[in-house]
């Protein structure tokens, strides 16, 4: 119950001090709480002053609505193009002004046309952004804004740079995080926020259920926001489960290459541990910057290790705090369907999870241990580098790798690769191996390097392990 007084004084002084998004986060929360007291149960006496109470805040949520939502279309108006005549010629129409409230699919990455922007502008852009978190620190350090006082004050309805919107937006987002603890912030810009990430769909072999999976829960809400909405709400949380080295960190690193929206990445054992008391802040703040740049996607990796059920044994404090913010946060996530935050998460100890969190991560897809077909495809993925001698048969080995991960598999082939040097360097001395450095030593791997590879590789994860992953997504998948 304390918890709810704090919260809600919470919620009033973050909507006192214009962090609406946060005060919305938190009453959202309350009364969530609220209305699970109600309903189980809890509230014996003084049933109607709940109601009353709950109707209040309720009030006072719409309140803080309607001043985000006034102040947002107040930056609009700022940044509407000039109604004059267009001038003749098309190539010098204004840029489009920047959009209200996201960069990815919608408004980065794309250029007229429809082509993917090039690396090269991405590149400029991640520097600008670089600067821009120098710049922030500078500022903090002599404690005034650098534009103050190197540039002229800006009219109304004019961008920092003059050219296009884009500095405006990352300027907003600036001002947003002003209020933030900055070291968290650079934190969170430098550890989490991950950028140029280079893993492609088709790197990532056979997982096609996933892949589709991922592609609709990622890219359809940001594409139709307004489709999205109401009982078609984006997933809040999409769980990825399975056996170690099945990819499933792959595919996370593949949405954030694919999918273009902003891509924060951290390990729930990272979280308790590193940041210890900030974690909390941490997660606030990681969901606060997540809404301000989306659409985005948290890929919270090992998420067992925050997830452990409610008072179990190995629960830590650390650990119980952060999974309580992390839950609040994800019940935000819904206030604001034009700006979608998808939590996915991973992890290889389903059962680990509590109730509570599982219930957010309303999507659960089993990431299986690689089939026939997968495995013929990733080993000439991972093969792909290297000569394969005359007479390897690649679905033969396949048949062979029954049972092997693709982590597994991928150490079969490192293995196998290596054999042909170790064949070339065993009988000979130091002096004459530095002499190889001038002769070919990448020879063809054979097919007997790799028979004896596979016989020297064990696989990672048994049959009983695989069963035990059947059980429970029999019990709570959700594809
Ligand atoms: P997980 O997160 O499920 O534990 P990872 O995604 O980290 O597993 O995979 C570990 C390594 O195994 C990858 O770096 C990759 O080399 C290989 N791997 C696993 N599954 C696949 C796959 N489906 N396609 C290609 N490589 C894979």
């Amino acid at each position: 119950m304390e918890q709810l007084y704090r919260d809600i004084s919470s919620a009033r002084k973050a909507a006192k001090d214009g962090a609406y998004s946060h005060s919305l986060v938190l009453y959202t929360s309350i009364l969530g709480q609220m209305n699970k007291m109600m309903t189980e149960g809890a509230i014996e006496s003084g049933r109607t002053e709940w109601v009353q109470a709950r109707a209040k805040l309720s009030n006072e949520m719409a309140l803080v609505k309607k001043l985000e939502k006034d102040i947002n279309d107040l930056k609009l108006g700022d940044d509407q193009p000039s109604t004059e005549t267009p001038p003749s010629d098309p190539d010098v129409w204004p840029l489009p002004p920047p959009r209200k409230t996201t960069g990815g699919m919608r408004g980065r990455g794309m250029t007229k046309g429809g082509t993917s922007r090039s690396r090269e502008e991405e590149k400029k852009r991640e520097e600008r952004r670089g600067e821009k978190s120098m710049l922030r620190k500078s500022n903090s350090q002599n404690g005034m804004d650098r534009r103050d006082k190197e540039q002229p004050a800006l009219k109304k309805g004019e961008s920092t740079d003059g050219r296009d919107g884009r500095n405006s937006e990352d300027d907003q987002r600036r001002e947003q995080l002003a209020k933030y603890d900055k070291e968290l912030v650079d934190t969170i810009e430098r550890d989490i926020l991950q950028k140029n990430l280079d893993v492609r769909w088709s790197s990532i072999a056979g997982l096609e259920d996933a892949k589709k999976l991922l592609k609709e829960a990622v890219i359809l809400p940001t594409v139709l926001p307004h489709f999205f909405k109401g009982i078609r709400r984006p997933w809040k949380g999409v769980c990825m489960v399975g056996p170690p080295g099945t990819g499933k960190t792959l595919l996370a690193k593949a949405v954030a290459t694919e999918c273009k929206t902003t891509f924060f990445s951290v390990s729930s054992s990272t979280l308790t541990s590193k940041y210890r008391g900030d974690s909390e802040k941490l997660v606030r703040l990681l969901f606060e910057m997540a809404r301000l740049y989306a659409p985005s996607t948290i890929f919270i990796d090992e998420i067992d290790s925050l997830g452990g059920r409610r008072g179990s044994e190995g629960e830590h404090e650390a650990s119980r705090r952060v999974k309580s913010q992390l839950l609040v946060e994800m019940d935000g996530c819904s206030v604001d369907a034009e700006k979608p935050v998808l939590v996915l998460a991973a992890t290889n100890f389903p059962w680990e999870l509590d109730e509570a969190l599982r219930r957010r991560l309303e999507k659960r897809i089993y990431i299986p241990l690689p089939d026939l077909a997968a495995r013929e495809s990733l080993l000439r993925i991972s093969l792909e580098e290297v000569e394969l001698a005359a007479g390897v048969d690649l679905a033969e080995m396949a048949k062979l790798l029954d049972g092997f991960s693709g982590a597994d598999m991928t150490n079969v082939c490192r293995e196998a690769s290596m054999m042909g040097l170790r064949r070339l360097t065993e009988s000979l001395d130091a002096m004459q191996i530095a002499a190889l450095a001038n002769q070919k030593v990448d020879l063809p791997v054979t097919r007997d390097d790799l028979l004896t590879a596979i016989k020297r590789t064990s696989p990672s994860v048994s049959q009983k392990d695989v069963e035990k992953y059947a059980v429970w997504m029999r019990e709570f998948g959700a594809v």
